[in-house]
């Protein structure tokens, strides 16, 4: 990774930038020198929109390795043919295939120089210990692991309604505005089959036992930082900045 060699010594890299006005009038903000970052978190935590507000925050991209493989799918590039065979079979995605595609995206111009926040990338320790390796010597900034209780996720997941034919989400609470007829496209509204609770749960059991392995080993790494995930979006994400930025500073990566 040019650039990036001894970004970990004594002056990082984009300090002097520190100090520079966004616009006028606007509340003199820091730039914020990039930042690479991983989150974890259950299916119904809020990642998504989160990752958002982060990406923006840091200027970095938002890479979700499910948007890569739904897009790869679509654009039936060889790796969505190999990935939607796979799909199609109920079966995982082997790590060397995941692997690849994060590795392609991490080499690009974007990445290098200013980082990153990873979605749904690494699942297992073997991906994460690969990662560390590619990004040596400085590795990822910090893991972040998006708490929100079972039964809070359990409650806005089992709400979760969406539209047959065009897929817009709804829920219980924001309905389609006559019955359960899609606003857009008229299909019918309907809970998927696979957001009843106890498929909801078996999922929430299987990410526990999947992503238990990895939440100790960035803690041996003292890469891991545990966010509460519970409130409005806005305190989240204030939450999530505070707690980045406190563990980059300490770090001396002067986030
Ligand atoms: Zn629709």
């Amino acid at each position: 990774m040019p650039g990036h060699r001894g970004a970990g010594g004594g002056t990082p890299a984009g300090v002097t930038a520190a100090r520079a006005p966004i616009d006028k009038g606007a509340r003199v903000d820091v730039v914020v020198p990039g930042a690479r970052l991983v989150i974890l978190g259950k299916q119904g935590a809020g990642k998504g929109t989160q990752c958002v507000r982060l990406a923006r925050h840091y200027v970095v991209p938002h890479i979700s390795t499910g948007d890569m493989f739904r897009a790869a799918v679509k654009m039936v590039t060889e790796f969505g043919r190999r990935a939607e065979e796979y799909m199609n079979a109920g079966e995982l995605i082997p790590d060397e295939v995941v692997i690849g595609v994060v590795r392609e995206r991490l080499e690009q111009d974007d990445t290098v120089r200013r980082g990153f926040i990873l979605d749904g990338f690494p699942r297992t320790v073997h991906q994460a210990v690969t990662l560390t390796a590619f990004l040596a010597p400085r590795g990822v900034d910090l893991a972040i692991d998006l708490e929100v209780g079972t039964e809070m996720v359990l409650r806005r997941l089992a709400g979760r309604r969406v539209c047959q034919t065009c897929g817009t989400n709804y829920s219980v609470a924001a309905k389609p505005k006559h019955g359960w007829t899609c606003d857009y496209c008229g299909g019918d509204v309907v809970q998927r089959d696979d957001d009843t609770e106890a498929a909801i749960l078996r999922r929430l059991k299987l990410y526990e036992e999947q992503t238990a392995p990895l939440i100790t080993w960035y803690l041996e790494q003292d890469r891991l930082v545990a966010v509460d995930g519970m409130g409005s979006p806005d305190e989240v994400t204030s939450r999530l900045t505070r707690a980045i930025d406190r563990r980059r500073h300490e770090r001396g990566l002067h986030g």
